[in-house]
């Protein structure tokens, strides 16, 4: 059984994280619930977390379903391009397309940007983490830059699927910044490079036919094998390479997901040969379950969160105190 793991895992290029299970320590779970890894974040020091963000942790009152992952398939991005007559609905971000014609990218853009969005209570509470010193890395597939927005540094940061908040000329590289890039987009303009006179400035978000960001595969090697605790919220959980980081972990690091429905979980075959594929809930018995799923919305999930760590009014306050900042910012505009 052993040895077909390990083919198969090679074979099918799953992570095996089995190799890293020797320096684990045996910190556990005492119960399989959102006090349980409430307990086991006030008994653990100097705690090494990471969180994982989709879509669904940038929901505001403008867009209840967050702003869209335009990776993925399902995301509501899609159904409203047919004005824009293209080949097919991901052709909006497809390099090759884009270099012929940028102008249906630039159009969904003006809708896309973050204009009037703030970061959610769920952002915070991330930042929480890391002024508390237990954040090791927040890896988001948002391209929003809420995150950055709530205060969190650029180094404990991976956007996994690029940013808006910087951006680059294809023809120069020259670098550009998102206020600029905003203002011609919003004008309707199609941002065109000031150093060279010709290239087109392309917003740093990975397109199709791009490779995700150095950053990335770095850390992944890096940080998920040293984690004590991986939360993950608002994620379906099903665009690849950031859907499989979950199994990164050792193989007894606590994961809690926090989200509407039960996502990214074990299919039989996997559990049958004993990979690692995903998230395994309603573990029964004493099988050494460490997987918990708190099912609904990421800001209530994180609130509730806090309140149980006793962190309700901290949380509340930077909420409070950073939407405040923001809003004079924005008139001062
Ligand atoms: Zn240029």
């Amino acid at each position: 059984m052993e040895k077909i793991r390990k083919y198969l895992a090679q074979k099918l290029r799953v992570f095996d994280s089995s190799k890293y299970d020797g320096q684990s320590q045996q910190k556990t779970l005492r119960e399989l619930s959102l006090n349980g890894v409430v307990e086991y974040i006030k008994e653990n020091e100097n705690l090494k977390i990471i969180t994982m963000a989709g879509a669904g942790i940038s929901t505001c009152k403008y867009l209840p379903a967050g702003i869209p992952d335009f990776r993925s398939p399902s995301s509501g991005l899609y159904h409203n391009l047919e004005k824009y007559n293209l080949p097919q609905p991901q052709a909006i971000f497809d390099l090759d397309f884009f270099m012929e014609n940028p102008e249906p990218f630039f159009m969904l853009a003006r809708e896309l940007l973050p204009e009037g969005f703030k970061p959610t209570p769920c952002h915070y509470f991330i930042r929480l983490l890391w002024e508390k010193g237990m954040l090791l890395r927040h890896y988001t597939q948002n391209i929003d830059t809420l995150e950055r927005m709530a205060g969190l540094p650029p180094e404990k940061l991976v956007e996994a699927h690029g940013t808006f908040h910087t951006g680059r000329c294809l023809k120069c590289r020259a670098p550009y910044t998102l206020p600029w890039m905003k203002k011609k987009i919003i004008e309707g303009i199609i941002p065109k490079c000031e150093e060279c006179d010709e290239g087109v400035v392309k917003p740093d978000i990975v397109f199709f036919g791009e490779m995700l960001p150095e950053r990335f595969h770095d850390l992944i090697e890096r940080d998920f094998v040293q984690a004590d605790l991986l939360i993950i919220m608002g994620s379906s959980l099903v665009v690849q390479p950031f859907a499989s980081l979950v199994d990164r972990v050792r193989s007894n690091c606590p994961r809690l997901l926090i989200n509407k429905e039960k996502v990214g979980v074990q299919d039989r075959l996997s559990r049958l040969l004993g990979l690692r594929q995903g998230l395994v809930f309603d573990t029964k018995g004493s099988h050494g379950g460490r997987d918990v799923a708190w099912l609904g919305d990421c800001n209530t999930g994180c609130q509730l969160l806090a309140e149980k760590l006793g962190w309700a009014d901290e949380l509340r306050d930077l909420v409070k105190k950073e939407h405040e900042r923001l809003d004079a910012e924005e008139k001062t505009d």
